[in-house]
């Protein structure tokens, strides 16, 4: 959890008064602090470049923004994406096809197409694509995604690399991957796993790089493939809670890449992270706009809901809120934090102890950057909120707050209904 400068019971971002910003672009409001991304994307990439060449994917899917994709360029990052969309975000943001790597998955013929067409280098994820795609196309360099029989993550739901889930080529076949696709006339160049999301301790990610290094081994041994890249996926967690603590990256980037020099002849390590480098350079900000005593709880009604952030609805996700103009001051009342939506799932936070609140309070979400906005949604026809940019005690918008008519734009109704 990012530690915010505290003045006069205000909370101060990026140098200026969470109030004022509130006050100046309306809520609910994603901010998010320049400085904090580029001090992210750093830590990450300086822990592993020390060690050995590498390539940071920033997976873009966690925030796609063009103005943050913008300053990931200007720091050198390259790009996880995972769909067409994030491709031609990248590509408007001036990140040049050869920096992104796309790993989708059910990647449809027309997809495959377009990337083709984009020069986009594809991580394929099932022997299907592989034969789609080489009826498209010849010759291009790709890897593969395979599935590691190592899952891990904080849900469930995001757990991506466990034997069961739908994701990657399986282990058992990853062989006759390759080879076919060197049949075909591909040029192999790496090969990549991503065991899941929110993961606060190393040991999956050594397990998963023993996993891809043996792979390495074989290719190398039995087909006679030396891979460029072993990419080790993303999926390093933060302390979204005030008592847990950062990811040691120095070990865990000691514990990856010496596996990757030892074991293999491959130039470069690849990573991953989205979470890491976006969560907790954003707070979402947000009104109190209703109070509400039950006999069983005490509400606070603020104007975010599952629409703004899904997590807390659809994880359980706990992200810390603070009151921004009641900054520091100790808790007296648990509330629970709910929004405008009608679904009674839908809320933020659960049992939080806070200052007592009066209509009108701001309330900050604590690492909304990441599968914050991205996430968002319309539901219950809500316009999307603005995003906006600090650095350095200035703000800049840096997405536009939609109208009703943005969501009424694409609906149609055929005129024998008219009549
Ligand atoms: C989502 C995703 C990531 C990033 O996950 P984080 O938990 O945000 O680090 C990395 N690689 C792939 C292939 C993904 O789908």
């Amino acid at each position: 959890m990012r530690e915010f400068e505290r003045i006069d019971d205000h909370m101060v971002i990026g140098g200026l008064r969470a109030v004022d910003l509130a006050e100046e672009y309306g809520t609910p409001v994603y901010v998010t602090d320049e400085s904090a991304v580029r001090d992210n994307y750093r830590a990450i990439y300086g822990a592993f470049s020390r060690r050995m060449p590498t390539r940071i994917n920033y997976a873009c899917k966690a925030n796609t923004n063009l103005a943050i994709l913008r300053i990931l360029e200007q720091e050198g990052s390259c790009i996880d994406a995972v769909s067409i969309g994030e491709v031609e975000a990248c590509m408007r943001a001036g990140f040049s096809s050869d920096r992104i790597l796309y790993t989708g998955v059910n990647v449809s013929n027309h997809e495959l197409a377009a990337l083709v067409n984009r020069n986009i280098t594809i991580n394929i994820d099932s022997l299907s694509e592989l034969e789609r795609l080489a009826e498209i196309t010849s010759g291009a360099a790709v890897s593969f995604r395979m599935n590691p029989e190592v899952g891990a993550g904080y849900h469930e739901k995001v757990v991506t690399g466990a034997r069961s889930t739908k994701f990657g080529v399986p282990k058992d076949r990853i062989l006759d991957a390759y080879s076919r696709a060197v049949e075909l006339g591909f040029r192999p160049v790496g090969l990549h796993a991503h065991i899941g999301a929110g993961v606060q301790v190393i040991e999956p990610f050594t397990r998963v790089t023993d996993v891809l290094v043996s792979v390495a081994q074989e290719l190398e041994s039995k087909l006679g493939i030396r891979l460029d890249f072993i990419d080790i996926g993303g999926g390093i967690g933060i302390p979204y809670r005030p008592e847990e603590g950062p990811m040691d990256l120095e070990l865990l980037a000691e514990e990856v890449t010496s596996r990757v020099i030892n074991g293999t002849s491959a130039r470069q390590v690849a990573v991953e992270p989205g979470r890491y480098i976006i969560a907790d350079t954003t707070v979402l900000l947000t009104t109190v706009v209703d109070l509400k005593e039950t006999p069983d709880k005490w509400f606070a009604g603020v104007d975010a809901g599952f629409n703004t952030l899904v997590r807390p609805a659809f994880y359980g996700s706990y992200h810390h809120v603070a009151v921004a103009n009641k900054f520091g001051l100790p808790g007296d009342v648990a509330y629970d934090v709910v929004g405008p939506i009608c679904e009674s799932g839908d809320h933020l936070a659960k049992e939080r102890s806070l200052p007592r609140l009066e209509e009108g309070d701001l309330l900050a979400v604590y690492d909304a950057g990441a599968y914050g906005f991205s996430m968002s949604s319309q539901y219950n026809m809500r316009p999307k909120c603005r995003e906006v940019l600090v650095r350095n005690g200035s703000s800049n918008l840096i997405r536009e707050r939609e109208s009703i008519d943005d969501l009424l734009r694409h609906d149609r109704i055929p005129s024998r209904l008219m009549l």
